[in-house]
């Protein structure tokens, strides 16, 4: 981890290489603000540009406090470690690493290998062992994406050849997480595999808005949806009918850009159209957003206060259920930042 030698610099990274996201995540949470310094940013940058994580820029800004080189990315391990390999499933939380599990952070601790998404904790491979390989794969809106055979090829490859593998995922893998596609296939060949639950985005990031997902006299249960086949897809098998008719509090994973559509058929199911909902965007890091409305306007309002993936939708009464609805500590100046950040700097 490269340790700040003020409070809350701005800091330019200059020449990113593939450990880039992982230095910037180490940065944001140390509470820094980032300037990533680069001709053209590849789709990691400017995913994190588009989420409003860093900033990029040609030049180093003339109002930057500490100027960093990336360093190189951690080479392969050059000598295979003894002993049967293994696969452990890391379900790593919504990308603060303060809500990674200690079972969670021990895997990573013992790791030869760190196979990782985009929206994993990814501060934490700071804490990886100095030896271990660290691969990004999954989907990068606009940018590169990893076939599932080709993850799962991955895993294998490296546990059969005696190393401890650990696939790290934002929030829980085995909630739209394909975890348990990898978990079949560590079975069929025979390579051993274990899961450590993670805190699941469908839980913290209405948590982290001030809103529980259910609460007692108002809903009796809740129901987590993807919403990335919207209704009027002919792929959808989900009854959104039967759902605008639960009483429960309805959580949307993955809806952005369909959000208009499901809402417009949860009114048509007969949803009232004054419904609490909210939008939960970027939950526990730095540049999270809320915004709040019925849900017949929450599409519209989400897109005008710059909701965008990833983010989650929470419809229901439970989003008016607590007093005190800013559940996220602030500093004085207003800003949001990190859980772990927030520690740091008030220690
Ligand atoms: N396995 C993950 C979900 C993967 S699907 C989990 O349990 O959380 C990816 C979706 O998760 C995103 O499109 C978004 O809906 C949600 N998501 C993940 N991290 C998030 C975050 N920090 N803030 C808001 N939504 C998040």
């Amino acid at each position: 981890m490269i340790r700040l030698p003020i409070s809350t610099p701005h800091v330019a990274l200059t020449h990113p290489t593939d450990a880039a996201p992982q230095v910037v995540h180490g940065l944001l949470d140390q509470g820094a603000r980032v300037t990533v310094v680069c001709e053209a940013a590849d789709a990691r940058m400017a995913d994190l540009a588009s989420r409003g994580l860093v900033t990029v820029a040609t030049e180093v800004p003339g109002d930057a406090e500490v100027v960093l080189r990336c360093p190189a990315p951690t080479p392969a391990p050059v000598t295979l470690p003894r002993g049967t390999g293994r696969v452990t499933l890391v379900g790593g939380g919504p990308g603060d690493p303060g809500l990674l599990t200690l079972a969670g952070l021990e895997a990573v601790k013992s790791a030869d290998v760190l196979v990782c998404d985009r929206l994993a904790p990814l501060g934490v491979l700071d804490e990886a062992p100095a030896h271990a390989e660290v691969i990004h794969v999954g989907k990068i809106p606009r940018g590169g994406f990893t076939p599932q055979e080709r993850i799962n090829a991955v895993l294998l490859e490296h546990a059969l050849a005696g190393r401890h593998v650990v696939r790290l995922k934002g929030g829980d893998n085995f909630v739209f997480g394909r975890g348990g596609e990898e978990w079949n296939a560590c079975v069929e060949a025979g390579v051993p595999v274990t899961v450590v639950p993670g805190v699941t985005s469908s839980v913290a990031a209405p948590a982290l808005a001030g809103i529980p997902v259910t609460h007692r006299s108002v809903t009796q249960g809740f129901v987590v949806v993807s919403g990335h086949v919207g209704p009027d897809d002919g792929r959808s098998t989900t009854d959104w009918g039967a759902l605008a008719r639960t009483g429960l509090t309805i959580v949307v994973l993955m809806g952005v850009a369909e959000l208009p559509m499901i809402a417009e058929r949860l009114v048509e199911h007969g949803l009232a159209p004054d419904t609490p909902a909210a939008s939960v965007a970027d939950a526990g890091m730095p540049s999270m957003r809320v915004a709040r409305a019925t849900l017949a306007d929450i599409a519209e309002t989400a897109a005008e206060q710059g909701i965008s993936a990833p983010a989650v939708t929470i419809i229901g009464a439970t989003v008016h259920a607590l007093a005190q609805q800013d559940a996220l500590p602030r500093f004085s100046d207003g800003s949001a930042p990190s859980l772990t950040s927030a520690k740091e700097r008030s220690a």
